[in-house]
């Protein structure tokens, strides 16, 4: 066989330079390749509750109805959205400076499992420029939504940089007794704004799921949750945290709660609550439980 001519070989070379970029980009576009959502990561530190017990006394004191809440959940003729939220994950401690305060961060996830989307319009106030937010709910059979209550306000968060809907969750941790009895409440942060969205697909082969995200921007006219969608807040962010600093050595229950003052109306109210156990040593996340 000849040798190759330095006409083939630069041919050649050429072929391979060609292969080589096409693979790069490929590659780095991401072309062809496939987006992968992320589940949660859940801390190896944080434990289920094993008591029904301690769930359904955190239930009754977290979700006892203000009075006036039985309202739509009654009403038939409503599609209504239904909350429901994930155990908190991504579990951390984190030390703001040398012997300052304490956080103990952790990450968010309230989905829509009803019948109709979480839908939330806001509508400036003349006289206190004040963005009034109203719930819009959908009727069985029937595309066109019609204005629900007053829920709130939507208000510029600076540290996240939009806009939210103010007490959407509620954060707190309650101290363990001996005998896994639930004490009382060492550490909350009552008003957590969220900015709802269509962020993360949860469960889109239910009926009436949304195909599609549809609540897609922090907007002012309208923000929501789809059927079958769920609203992420990923523990790095400012208010995904409570202080800890100079709690006790013990075990704990760290409960997050969405819709905490039922403002939003909703098919149920039972499931968003939700909590598991952690242990703190020395002002340290360390394995359930710790012997005290
Ligand atoms: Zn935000």
């Amino acid at each position: 066989m000849p040798p190759f001519s330095i006409k083939r070989r630069l041919l050649l070379g050429a072929a391979l330079y060609l292969l080589y970029a096409l693979i790069a980009l490929v590659f780095l576009t991401g072309v062809g390749g496939k987006r992968v959502v992320a589940a949660p990561v859940f801390s190896p530190y944080q434990a289920a509750l094993p008591s029904a017990a301690i769930t359904t006394e955190l239930i009754k004191v977290l979700t006892t109805p203000p009075g006036s809440a039985a309202g739509a959940a009654q009403n038939e003729s409503l599609r209504l959205p239904d909350l429901q939220i994930f155990d908190p994950f991504d579990i951390h401690t984190v030390s703001s400076q040398k012997g300052g305060d304490l956080r103990l961060k952790f990450g968010t996830m309230i989905w829509n499992a009803g019948t109709g989307p979480l839908e939330t319009r806001g509508a400036e106030n003349p006289g206190t420029k004040q963005l009034e937010v109203y719930q819009y709910l959908y009727p069985r059979g029937d595309e066109q939504a019609q204005q629900g209550k007053r829920i709130g306000t939507f208000d510029y968060n600076h540290r996240h940089g939009h806009l939210h809907l103010q007490t959407f969750a509620r954060y707190q941790l309650w101290s363990l007794g001996r005998k896994g009895k639930l004490e009382g409440l060492v550490a909350t942060n009552d008003k957590v704004g969220f900015c709802l969205m269509d962020i993360k697909p949860v469960d889109l082969k239910r009926r009436n799921a949304a195909s599609a995200p549809v609540y897609a921007g922090c907007r002012a006219d309208v923000q929501g949750i789809s059927v079958g969608y769920g609203d992420e807040y990923v523990a790095q962010l400012f208010e995904q945290d409570l202080d800890i600093t100079n709690l006790p050595d013990g075990n704990y229950v760290l409960v997050t709660v969405a819709n905490p003052d039922r403002e939003i109306d909703e098919a149920r109210y039972r499931n968003n609550v939700s909590a598991v156990m952690i242990a703190l040593k020395g002002g340290a996340l360390v394995p359930y439980p710790v012997g005290l």
